[in-house]
């Protein structure tokens, strides 16, 4: 396996992403520039980008310090009043025309995703396509900010509620789908009437300026979409201190969340959260064997498991335990383990240490309580890779069934009976998704009631996308994303009152 080319004239290796970013046609994806109020940023001081599989710089990019998020703000401010009167038609005709820029574009920009995110190179592709879809799909959904009309309480009147942009709105974006949680974001502000100033992580910053640059050759205006690059704690602050910042979305770890949501109080933003999960997957014994354990590799290892959809307690009924254990390991020894730009890699690098770390601590913490890990190989390809594993007999006190993992582990957990799993799978303060695989129709409809999550997969592990609500329950998130709610949460309700209309 190689994970960078060997030279043989003794110099520094070129990495396997340096040397595909090297092949790029736009080499203004690389130059590393901030989008502030219309001119492309690159300052003197320059934060360094690396490739996770390697520790390898690959670039770097302009350091944003507070006073560029203040310039950012006023721009977005000055911007505000002509997007807002644009046409929703027209305006959904620029995002349909940044979509389809993306699109032609889905190659060079899923070789900088993996490069610096690590995921492998058709999982990138799968992003880009699902990004740009959401840019589509809201392209159409900003002509329906209908409103209501209601009957009037009173004689002589008519109620209105109208649906109107709200103002300048802040992403704070993670690094795990670096471009489709800024164009989900993105797509329902601008729909909306919006401008917003983008804040990606600073691991994967150059797939969030290069949709940037998309962007503005689409026809996106002048101050309408911004990307500040630069101290995730500087540049959240002074985005959430000023008041001109109206709303706030954030996608992360709840964590950060938290701390985000008490600095947007102080001006009383409307704050959108999508948070951690920990989403327990449900087998019953009625199954199909090879339908769950599929549906439960899709779930778990999907974004090389770093993913708060990801399944992070897989809850077997008894009777299909120890088939479903000897199956599941089997397709996890299937899996490729290698960097995301190697063709034949399932499971790439973490993006982060941290990552790779606590799969060891949760993994160590595991065994020291009696849990067996099943992990057929342990490849030492460099500090950010964990090998795929399967622990089982977890029990609910392990660390795995109570935080979550973010990475290759699979932890799974033998049940008895339907209300004692219903139980287990509620016990925890994360509420993002959850997975039941069932026979049973009426114990789907039960299930579908009683599970406190904020999305529900029967029988299938694939179930996001633009037109449905993304999101999370307690302490998993607050308010949608993607479908008629996510463009919500970019406008403000007026009640209009008339009154005294008899002729
Ligand atoms: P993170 O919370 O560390 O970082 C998210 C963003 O916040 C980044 O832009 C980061 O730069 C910024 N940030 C970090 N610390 C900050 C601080 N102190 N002040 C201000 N900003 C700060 O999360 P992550 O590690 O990048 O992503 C992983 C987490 O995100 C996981 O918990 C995962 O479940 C969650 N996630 C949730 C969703 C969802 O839609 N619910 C989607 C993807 C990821």
């Amino acid at each position: 396996m190689a994970l960078q080319d060997t030279r043989e004239d003794g110099q520094e290796p070129i990495g396997l992403a340096a040397k595909h970013l090297q092949s790029l046609r736009r080499r203004d994806f690389l130059d590393g520039a901030a989008l502030i109020d219309g001119s492309w940023v690159s300052g003197e001081q320059r934060d360094v980008v690396v490739d996770p599989a390697t520790g390898q710089a690959i670039a770097d990019v302009a350091h944003c310090e507070a006073a560029d998020v203040n310039r950012a703000i006023a721009a977005a401010e000055r911007a505000f009043f002509a997007w807002r009167k644009m046409l929703p038609a027209k305006r959904g005709s620029i995002l349909r025309s940044w979509a389809s820029l993306i699109l032609d574009h889905a190659e060079e920009l899923a070789i900088l995703v993996t490069s610096e995110q690590g995921k492998p190179l058709v999982e990138a592709r799968g992003e880009i396509a699902y990004g740009a879809g959401f840019l589509d799909w809201f392209a159409a959904e900003g002509e329906r900010a209908y409103g209501e009309t209601i009957p009037g309480h009173k004689p002589d009147s008519l109620l209105q509620v109208r649906m109107q942009p709200i103002g300048v709105a802040a992403a704070i974006t993670p690094w795990n789908f670096p471009i489709a949680m800024i164009t989900r974001k993105a797509g329902a502000a601008l729909a909306a009437g919006c401008p917003i100033i983008v804040k990606p992580a600073p691991e994967t910053p150059l797939s969030a300026l290069a949709v940037a640059r998309l962007a503005e050759e689409a026809g996106v205006p002048r101050g309408v979409l911004q990307v500040v690059v630069g101290n995730p704690v500087e540049l959240s602050a002074a985005l959430l201190r000023d008041q001109k910042v109206r709303a706030l979305s954030f996608t992360g770890s709840t964590q950060v969340g938290r701390l985000l949501l008490g600095g947007a109080a102080e001006t009383i933003k409307k704050t959108s959260l999508e948070l951690g999960g920990h989403a327990p997957l449900l087998v019953f014994d009625d199954v199909d064997l090879d339908k769950a354990v599929n549906g439960a590799m899709a779930a778990k290892f999907a974004t090389s498991g770093q993913d708060c959809l990801a399944a992070n307690r897989i809850y077997v009924q008894r009777g299909l335990y120890g088939a479903f254990v000897e199956e599941f390991a089997k397709k996890i020894a299937r899996l490729k383990v290698g960097h995301g730009l190697e063709p034949s890699t399932d499971i790439g690098p973490m993006t982060i240490i941290s990552v790779a770390n606590k799969c060891r601590e949760q993994i160590d913490d595991a065994l020291t309580r009696g849990a067996q890990l099943i992990s057929s190989r342990c490849e030492r390809l460099g500090p950010n890779f964990v090998t795929p594993a399967l622990l089982s007999d977890v029990t609910d006190d392990m660390l795995i069934a109570q935080e979550e993992t973010f990475g290759p582990v699979a932890a799974v957990l033998p049940f008895d009976t339907e209300e004692e799993v219903v139980a287990r799978s509620n016990a925890n303060e994360m509420g993002l998704a959850g997975y039941v695989y069932t026979n049973n129709l009426r114990r789907a409809l039960r299930l579908s009631e009683q599970l406190e999550c904020g999305m529900l997969g029967i029988n299938t592990a694939s179930f996001t996308g633009p037109p449905i609500p993304f999101g999370g329950w307690k302490q998993s998130g607050l308010g949608r994303e993607g479908s008629r709610h996510g463009l919500a949460e970019y406008m403000e309700l007026k009640y209009v009152c008339f009154g005294d209309l008899a002729a």
